[in-house]
């Protein structure tokens, strides 16, 4: 259905979608300054990226068209490669371990046992909670825990915190999330009699967690005899060495962050709550892993927290935002957490696989060479003759890409 899509313009890209109906035109337009000036604050203009499409994209046994934001070449066409892998493997498998936000309220220098309130008044202080916010427990949600701790380091200042786990529903949760610990911190600030710090909720969203693994036959890919070993080296390397660490996650993140933001929601929740999640054990480690099965096969898992939401914040205002539900088809958030890791992995399993055996510039060779052709003043009609050049007379530089296009232009 979507044989040689990279090859078709983008216009017939855009009728092959909507004859699947997974496009539509009338979503494709730039945001409204109506909206973007209630949007943020001194708004002036807007500021474009483009977006592209991941096509067979198979988890859970349903196919899937996934839509990517991004500035960056080599990271769609690096997807669409391991997403074509990995369908020929029978697909990513995924679930969400659970959907649960936190927020925390902290006190410095704690006078004595807060807890003990709250421990006694437990009942009741769920209820003022929900109380604050009745829409999201009518949505068949709302707090599901207040557990508390005390942080006490000796030569540091001590915090008590009280954790509020909340359950958002289909919203990434941070409004609602927000005005709950706003109505406990003030009915705690009277009890206690000591005004609290802060009350926000976490990014470290642990308990707002996606995982997907892929299965793949080692004869499917290219070196079978030795590219299980090397996949669970690189994986190795990552788990030991953490300037290493952060380059595999950052490869992760181009799936994801692409994702997120074709999606509406907030990249910076999701990446501060990734890296934070990376670091977890106190050392910085790699957000997926890569292992050998004994019957010989890859194993690929990663478990990343995701914490976005379907409604809310710009999801539903922006349009290109329901142009991505459009194409992507998901039903509900877990879905869409469900897909967005499994773009994680598949962009990891491309950049690791790419780099156990080419080396990951063979394959960015010819969009290189298109973005210094870009860069280098290059039209639509001179292109094509920059890069060819380009890729025949290495190494390839913004200069030479300069003094290809004087050459043709004379
Ligand atoms: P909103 O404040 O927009 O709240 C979600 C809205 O969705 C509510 O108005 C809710 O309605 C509505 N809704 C409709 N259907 C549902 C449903 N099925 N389940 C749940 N809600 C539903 O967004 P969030 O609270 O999700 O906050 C996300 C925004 O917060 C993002 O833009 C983010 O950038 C920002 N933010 C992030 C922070 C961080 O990450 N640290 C901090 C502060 C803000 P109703 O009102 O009836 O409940």
């Amino acid at each position: 259905m979507y044989k040689k899509f990279y090859k078709l313009s983008s216009q017939e890209r855009r009728t092959i979608l909507q004859d699947n109906g997974r496009y539509d035109f009338d979503l494709d337009v730039p945001l409204p300054e109506s909206t973007s000036e209630n949007m943020i604050e001194n708004n002036i203009t807007l500021y474009e990226l483009p977006m592209g499409v991941v096509t067979g994209f198979l988890m859970n046994d349903k196919e899937y068209v996934i839509p990517m934001v991004t500035e960056e070449p080599s990271v769609i066409a690096a997807a669409n490669n391991a997403a074509r892998i990995f369908a020929s493997n029978g697909g990513l498998k995924a679930k969400v371990i659970s959907r649960l936000m936190r927020g925390e309220i902290a006190f410095s220098s704690p006078l004595y046992d807060y807890g003990e309130y709250i421990d006694n008044h437990y009942d009741e202080l769920i209820d003022l909670c929900n109380r604050s916010y009745p829409s999201i427990v009518n949505r068949g949600g709302g707090v599901q825990s207040i557990k508390h701790r005390l942080i006490h380091n000796e030569n540091k200042p001590s915090f008590f915190i009280i954790d509020v786990t909340i359950d958002t529903q289909e919203a990434m949760g941070a409004n609602m999330i927000n005005t709950i610990l706003e109505a406990l911190q003030a009915h705690l600030q009277e009890i206690y009699n000591h005004e609290p710090l802060m009350a926000i909720l976490s990014n470290l969203a642990d308990e707002c967690l996606v995982e997907a693994t892929i299965e793949i036959n080692p004869e499917t890919l290219r070196f079978p005899e030795s590219i299980a070993q090397r996949l669970e080296e690189a994986y190795q390397l990552a788990s030991v060495d953490p300037y290493r660490a952060a380059t595999h996650n950052k490869g992760i993140m181009n799936g994801i962050d692409a994702v997120v933001i074709a999606s509406g929601n907030d990249w910076r929740a999701v990446e501060a709550g990734a890296h934070a999640y990376a670091s977890r054990s106190g050392s910085y480690q790699p957000l997926t892993t890569w292992s050998i099965a004994d019957n010989g096969n890859i194993l690929g898992s990663i478990t990343i927290p995701m914490a976005i939401g379907t409604v809310g914040g710009t999801v539903k205002l922006h349009p290109k935002a329901a142009l991505a539900k459009k194409i992507m088809d998901y039903s509900d958030a877990k879905e869409l957490m469900s897909l967005i890791a499994g773009i994680g992995l598949a962009q990891n399993f491309a950049a690791l696989y790419a780099l156990t055996t080419d080396g990951i510039q063979k394959g960015h060779m010819r969009m290189h060479a298109r973005s210094l052709a870009m860069n280098a003043g290059a039209n639509e009609n001179e292109i094509q003759e920059v890069v060819r050049r380009l890729i025949k007379d290495k190494p390839m530089t913004l200069q030479k890409a300069e003094l290809i296009l004087k050459e043709i232009r004379r």
